[in-house]
This record gives structure tokens, sequence and C-alpha cells, in this order.
């Protein structure tokens, strides 16, 4: 459908100085394959009043070129909650798409590529989780916003990584000693380290984060003096004893901006460095290799196309869109 697409001189001045920007990214030969779709893809959502919604772990092109909101899940779902845009375009994967649905139930969503998954999202079904409810009765549950809105309808409250810790510290305030987190054994066993309350958790992870180790945090320290490590707390509790932060994306976007380091490493997924970097050029930052695949499925010709045709959809099961709400709100309540 888009096979014509032409770097025109139009196209260059209107994206000039983005490519300024993303120069330490791209070549020029790939701007110019890029560029034309940055250009078509900012004036079709105007003629359509869409708002794009761009993950943290984004490529470049796609987080500065085409995103209009920009950050981890959570915020983004609740800022395209405010805009009075009737399309949300979700650059990130399936999960994501689908707490926007829930959040903003009247918005067209759509997810340029449907077949974006998450390895934590799938570890975990309804029918599991019910099953795991049935063996610790009366335990509340707190899932992680990497979830089905099924596996959402079926807990009590959810949290992000950032809010985590204070969601179960919020519970055992309520008189709850043990408490249900699903689905990353990362993510619970991080903040069993810091809280009171008994955890009980399930054993999914994050292909992504699952792969960094404690040795990778140190060979980097060896042949980088002075580098600051900024760690996910979906990574193994070996790696987040190794770092000098542990946050969410947001988390590590704020600390790197407020603390201007000279030097450093995100233990996270590996768009995310590439971001940073473009946005903090006097920031040598440090790469490693990890990569989502699912996020990968996110390009500008997808996205082009899921403009143009306002499809793939996210449907949800109203009754169940309504039931996952209940326990998103509450960690708003709660954090
Ligand atoms: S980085 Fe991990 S948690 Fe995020 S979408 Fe990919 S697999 Fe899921």
């Amino acid at each position: 459908m888009n096979a014509q697409l032409n770097y025109t001189q139009d196209i260059a001045k209107a994206t000039n100085k983005l490519f300024e920007k993303l120069s330490g990214q791209y070549k020029k030969e790939q701007w110019e394959t890029l560029a034309p779709y940055i250009y078509e893809i900012n004036k079709l959502k105007k003629e359509k009043n869409a708002v794009i919604l761009a993950h943290n772990y984004m490529t470049p092109d796609v987080f500065f070129g085409v995103g209009d909101v920009v950050g981890d899940s959570l915020g983004l779902a609740q800022v395209a909650a405010k805009s009075d845009a009737d399309i949300i375009i979700q650059c990130g994967v399936h999960f994501m798409a689908e707490t926007s649905k829930i959040l903003c139930p009247n918005k067209k969503v759509i997810i340029p590529d449907i077949n974006a998954g998450c390895s934590l999202a799938s570890s975990i079904t309804a029918e599991g989780l019910r099953a795991m409810k049935a063996k610790y009765p009366g335990i509340p549950v707190i899932t992680y916003v990497n979830t089905s809105a099924n596996v959402k309808a079926e807990s009590d409250v959810c949290c992000t990584s950032s809010n985590a810790l204070k969601i179960v510290n919020a519970l055992g305030k309520q008189g709850h000693d043990k408490v249900i987190m699903t689905p990353d054994k990362f993510l619970a066993q991080n903040v069993a380290a810091e809280t009171d309350v008994d955890i009980i958790y399930w054993d999914g992870a994050c292909e992504v984060h699952e792969r960094f180790t404690a040795e990778e945090v140190r060979n980097i320290r060896t042949s980088n003096n002075d580098v600051i490590v900024l760690a996910h707390p979906e990574c193994p509790p070996e790696v987040m004893a190794e770092a000098d932060f542990a946050g969410s994306t947001a988390q590590m976007d704020d600390y790197i901006k407020e603390h201007k380091p000279k030097k450093a490493v995100l233990m996270t997924e590996c768009s995310m460095s590439d971001n940073v970097a473009a946005a903090n050029p006097d920031i040598e930052m440090i790469k490693t290799s990890q990569m989502c695949p699912h996020m990968k499925l996110i390009t500008l010709p997808k996205i082009l196309k899921a403009l143009q045709t306002e499809n793939p959809e996210v449907i949800i099961d109203q009754e169940i869109s309504a039931r996952a709400k209940i326990p998103i709100e509450r960690m708003l309540e709660l954090s």
C-alpha cells in the first residue's frame, strides 16, 4: 500500500531537525527510508484526530518521530484517558493496548501488530490464577499491569514496577500479612526483600530482563570506570544487588534527568538506552544487547497502515473490561 513513499525536499525540511537529534542512531541512507513514514504518519494522525502512545522500548524513529505521548505503560494509558483524541495508536505490546482500552472504553484503540505479545502476560491465564486463588483462599492478589484484561479481572489490585512495594505495604497496613503477586517472580522477589509482608508468587518472568546477570554488571563496571548502573525490577535479585539504582523505565528516565551521570547503563530493553542517549547527548550511555522481540514488531510502516485502515482494533468484552478496571483504579487509590 505504501510502496511509493519517497524522500522529497519537503520531507527533508520537515524532518531534518529530528535527524540531527537521531544522527547517532541512523545513517543518512537509512533515515531517507524512515522519514517519509514519519511525515505521512504525523500528517494522517492530525487528520484523524489520533494520538500515538509510544512506550520507552520503541525504537527512536517511532519514539521521537511519531510518539505524541511517551513513557511507561500505565503513564501512557492515563494520559490517553485525558486526551480528546478519537483514536489511540498503541505503540507497545498487546496488554498495553488493552489497558488503554480499559481506561478509554469510548476511544478506538489500535495496535499496529496484533501479535505483539509479552512473555509475562502469556505466562498466566485467568484459569491459572483462579486455581492459585483456590489454593490460597482469602489472600489478596496483586497483579502486575503486564497481564491480559482477563487476568486483571480476577485480581484485587494491580501494580506497576514503580509502585509494587507501595501496594504490598498498603495491603500490609490493612492487616494482610500475606499477598499473592503475579506474574513476575523477580519483581515479587525484589519487593519481598524490602517488606515484612509474605509474598506468594507466580513463576513468570520477562524474557528480556531475566537474561541479565550479576556477572554482566560486574564486567560493565570493570570496563567502564564510574558508570552508574540502573536496573529494572524485572531483573533477577542478583542483578538488582549490583545496581546503583532500581526503578521502572519512567523512574530510570527521571533519575538520568535529575542526576545527569557522566556515564550510565540501563539494565533494561536496549531501545530505551538509545532513546535516553538521543535525549541526553552529554551522557555516555553504555549499550546492552537485550532486545524485546515483541516490541520490535511495531514499525513505522505498520503504524502508517494501522492509521490508514484503523486496524487491528483492540476489543475487550465489556464485562471483563469493567472488572479489569477495578484493580487498576484500586492501584491508583493505594499509590
Ligand atoms: S520487555 Fe519483557 S515485560 Fe516488556 S513486553 Fe517485552 S517480554 Fe514483556
